[in-house]
Order: C-alpha cells, then structure tokens, then sequence
C-alpha cells in the first residue's frame, strides 16, 4: 500500500493586535458581510443550525495555515467517525517554523529519513487561485535576497556646504539599478532566463486557468506589465528580480537638506528550477562590480576611501529552493481523477505558485513528488490584520481531504 507524507504549516506570523477590528485576533470570530461591505462579529453559535458559505472566520493564520490543517484533521476525524478505512497509509509532519524559514526542517528530514520515507507528499499550505476555484499547485518558486550597501561620504553632509563637492551615492545607485531591466522589464543580466523552456503543451496546461492578464492589470492598477511571459501565469515561471526596499537619508517630516552618507538596497529573486540562486547572485555581483564598483566586506576602511570613487558591500543568502511536480505525472493524474470527482471540471492546476514554500528538504532528500492542496480564498488578508477564512471554502477543503483520502493510489 502506497504512504503519503502530508504537510502542515502549524505557525503563524506575529500579529500588530490593534490594527485588527476585532477584541482579540487569537479569538476566532464569526463575521458577516453586511450591504454597505463592512464585516460584522455574529454569534459563532448560529453555525449550529445555519451554515451560509460566505460567512468567515477571523483569526491570527485562519487561512496561513490553520484552516488547511484542521480540513485534514476534520477529515481523518470524520472518517474515523465513520470507520471508515484509509485508502492508503498516511505519516503527517507538522511544520512550527514555516514563517521563519523552517530553519531546522532540512535536518530534521535527513536525520528522519526513514521514519518520513513516502511514496509523495501533499502540502496543506498556500491560497487558491485568483478565482477562488479548489487548487492544486505542482510547484513553487524558490528565494534568495541580497543586501546592497553603496557608500557616499563618511558622514551625511550639509548639501550646500559640500554639494558640487562630495557625489551623491544616490545617483550611482540610481544608474546601476535603473540598468537591472530593460524598458520592457526584463531582466539584463547575463543568463538570467537561461534553461526556460516552455513547449506549447506545456503553455497551454499553464494557460488552462481562468485569468486574463488586462484585468489583473486592473486590479493591480498598472498600465503595462513587465515583458517576461506573454501570461501570468507564464511569467510566474520565470525568475525574478526585485527591489523589495531602498533607503537614503530622510523623507517626509524629517526630510533635511543633505548629501546621504549610504543607500541601502534590500533585493529579492523568486527562483525556478532551472535557475540556481548561487549562479544568479553572483551575476547580479558581476555586474556590479563591472558597473566600477570595489566591493567591501562591511564598512570600508580609510585607504579604500582614498582609493576607491565608488564603493559598496554586497551580500546574498540563498533561501527555499524552487521544487516543481509534474503535471502529467502519476500523482498529477491522481489528484486530477480525485478532483474531478468532486468539483466536476471547477478546479485549477496550476504549474507553479509565485511565492516560497520550505519543500526543497523533502524533495532532495526523500526524492519523492509534492503537490500542495490549496483551500483558503484568495482575498484573505494573510500576513496582515483581519486575517479571514470564508467558510465555504473550509467545507470544501474538507470534503476535498475527504475525497483524497478515500481514493486508492495505485
Ligand atoms: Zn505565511
């Protein structure tokens, strides 16, 4: 009999308890949507003889990932209810470190191989697609981040005192980020995009989601998009490059009249597959240094200063690797028979998710296939206040754990 390892995310992120409308985020509440849009608390005891799918529960991680987990728990709880047999022989890991990166979960997959040994691993984390239809996504993107530091003047200096004297750090940085991308967005380095293929067969499963790119522009509010793939869903299965933060002397209230002593640039690239973050990183540090930058360990001594007219530090971590299941894999065509049992053709496969997860541990070292199942909807505040699992989407989530546990994997 075949074994699944199924996955839970089991933390949460901190929360800010008064920008939440509610007495106290690690209460759950019930709430209800009244005319003029705003969400109102209703008794959570109405659930006992009413059940309307868009009410919500309001909670600290009711989607991420408390609602995924207990669709599980729920489901094993109803069958066991029922005596109903498992279809297969299941092992769960329940993950207490996700939000930080899940920093101990490599070794402990390795020291644990056997005990977690499976045939394929199913994730309870992450939100539905766009539409809201039931997910299955076959991948996700890994991460890594740099910290760039570029050093002007050893003291912030008054700008009329020294300004046609001491250069701006801000204007060599400027020209350096603005060369990252070209005028359609993509990135400029060398190999970036190196080793993506997309057959059409593979486009065309891709594609197969209910989006269109002019409406997500819409929503987004942006008048062009960057030119990487011709989709969305096309261009999730690229890398990316971006600049997650930058800061220079002061703004706002506190803006005053001098030449900022460093600008300090937080970087972030989503990685696929095909692209190593090592191998990227140190493209991004190439052209830094071909722009005429010295780089520095930390801060630069008085004889770099003298010697060196542009100078900076540059650091990177690589973080979660990217993983990617195949869709017309074995476990693909399970889960796709399962789903269809259910939700008839009201469900999307998507090829890769945008953001991060921490499975790279289980795929390199148990070596087996991960497909995550996502239950919450998609406008669910996670990672910020007024977090919110709508209820119908729970009951589904159930139903669909119902529907994979009961199904033999051949
Ligand atoms: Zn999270």
């Amino acid at each position: 009999m075949k074994t699944v390892l199924f996955y839970l995310q089991i933390d949460g992120q901190p929360v800010d308890t008064t920008k939440w409308s509610q007495p106290n985020p690690f209460l759950p509440v019930l709430k209800e949507k009244d005319d003029s849009g705003i969400w109102n608390i209703t008794d959570s005891e109405k659930l006992k003889t009413e059940f309307n799918p868009d009410w919500r529960v309001f909670a600290r991680s009711a989607s991420d990932s408390k609602g995924p987990a207990m669709s599980l728990i729920s489901a094993l709880q109803i069958l066991q209810d029922k005596k109903v047999k498992l279809a297969f022989n299941i092992k769960v890991i329940m993950d207490f470190q996700e939000e930080m990166g899940s920093p101990s979960l490599p070794k402990a997959v390795t020291e644990n191989r056997e005990l977690l040994n499976a045939d394929m691993l199913f994730i309870m984390d992450g939100t539905r697609h766009l539409s809201n239809l039931p997910t299955l996504t076959f991948g996700a993107r890994g991460i890594a981040t740099a910290t760039l530091k570029v050093f002007g003047p050893r003291n912030p200096l008054h700008s009329g005192q020294y300004g046609n004297i001491a250069p701006n750090p801000v204007f060599e940085t400027a020209k350096l980020l603005g060369r990252l991308k070209d005028e359609n967005g993509r990135v400029t380095l060398e190999g970036f995009y190196d080793g993506i293929v997309l057959s059409e067969k593979e486009k065309r499963l891709l594609n197969n989601v209910p989006e269109n790119l002019d409406s997500i522009k819409q929503r987004l509010g942006i008048a062009r998009a960057d030119a990487v793939g011709k989709t969305y869903q096309e261009a999730l299965q690229y890398p990316s490059l971006n600049i997650r933060g930058l800061n220079a002397a002061w703004v706002g209230d506190e803006v005053r009249t001098i030449i900022p002593s460093e600008v300090v640039v937080e970087i972030d690239m989503r990685l696929v597959p095909e692209s190593d973050g090592e191998r990227l990183m140190e493209s991004l540090k190439k052209h830094i240094k071909d722009d005429g930058f010295h780089l520095v360990d930390s801060i630069p001594s008085d004889d770099e200063r003298r010697k060196y007219p542009k100078l900076a530090s540059f650091n990177y971590k690589l973080g979660s690797k990217a993983f990617r299941t195949d869709m017309d894999s074995p476990i693909g065509k399970h889960l796709e028979k399962t789903m269809r049992k259910v939700f008839g053709s009201e469900f999307v496969n998507m090829r890769t998710t945008g953001g991060s997860q921490p499975m790279s541990p289980f795929i390199t070292t148990l070596n087996i296939p991960a497909v995550s199942i996502r239950i919450p909807n998609p406008d669910n505040n996670i990672h910020s206040p007024d977090e919110n699992l709508r209820l119908g989407n729970f009951l589904e989530g159930i139903i669909t754990c119902l529907a994979i546990l009961d199904e033999p994997i051949e």
